[in-house]
């Protein structure tokens, strides 16, 4: 089973900072094996094709933080999924919190842009995640799984097997945030799997994951990979969890190797 582990640095890193992380995570890269970990890297659209192209051939997907859902005209600072895609990106983020609060980001906007990445090939990465309010009322299953809906509802099974759902509950997420037990998610994602379970490429949780919790996430029944943003920021701190994630992964594969179960 491939274990995700993806990073977004939001607003953050001038283009040196960005290559200089570049440099040293193909580095690192090159005396690891990471077994089943398949890493993600989206840096800020200024940093787009240098990071891929010191990443190329390497296994780091490099991502998009935001694409239009039109391929190209009059639409003034935005950038295309063909544009992305030209500058490296294999994947592209979707429906950010940050993005529905800031930017005016809807479930109709949203799946547009599902549709667009889907179009050109690349990778849908839906990000979705109920506020406080709807966590404090007990409501979170049943708004992540309509935000998923919305955007994912009728796709074809084809290409709803390219799509990746990061689950960043709002309330987790970010400087104010509060990480998450545990406890909490095995609902919302029980949820998500009963509908998008093998359906998907993956189901990824995000909110204040660092070293010292992302274990516990992994071990989560239905989690297949972290969406991290602070804990990564810094290029150790991103391959520690590298790092973890393949010894967990390692160990799994080795227990149902021994227990004759296939992943
Ligand atoms: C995020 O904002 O999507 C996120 C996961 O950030 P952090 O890990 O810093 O909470």
């Amino acid at each position: 089973m491939t274990v995700w582990i993806g990073t977004s640095w939001k607003m953050n890193k001038t283009l040196a900072e960005a290559v200089d992380y570049a440099g040293g995570l193909r580095q690192a890269l090159s005396g690891r094996s990471l077994g089943s970990v398949q890493p993600f890297i989206i840096p800020p659209a200024t940093a787009l094709a240098s990071v891929a192209g010191v990443l190329d051939g390497t296994s780091v997907l490099v991502g998009a933080q935001n694409a239009h859902w039109e391929d190209a005209g009059a639409w003034t600072g935005e950038v295309s999924v063909p544009q992305v895609s030209d500058a490296g990106a294999r994947l592209v983020e979707i429906g950010h919190s940050e993005r529905r609060e800031h930017f005016g980001e809807t479930d109709e906007t949203v799946r547009k842009k599902v549709d667009a990445t889907l179009r050109h090939g690349l990778i849908p990465l839906l990000c979705i995640g109920e506020p406080d309010e709807v966590h404090n009322a007990g409501t979170s299953s049943e708004y992540i799984l309509e935000q998923a809906r919305r955007a994912l509802d009728g796709l074809e099974d084809a290409l709803l097997a390219k799509v990746l759902i990061a689950y960043e509950p709002i309330w987790a997420i970010g400087a104010g945030g509060r990480p998450a037990h545990p406890d909490e998610l095995r609902a919302p994602f029980a949820a998500l799997a009963g509908t998008f379970g093998g359906r998907v490429a993956g189901l990824l949780y995000g909110g204040s994951v660092d070293l010292a919790n992302a274990s516990g996430l992994l071990d989560l029944p239905h989690v297949d990979g972290l969406f991290v943003g602070r804990a990564a920021w810094a290029l150790e701190g991103y391959v520690q969890l590298l790092d973890l994630a393949a010894g967990l992964a390692g160990g799994d594969e080795r227990r149902s190797e021994m227990e004759g179960v296939d992943q």
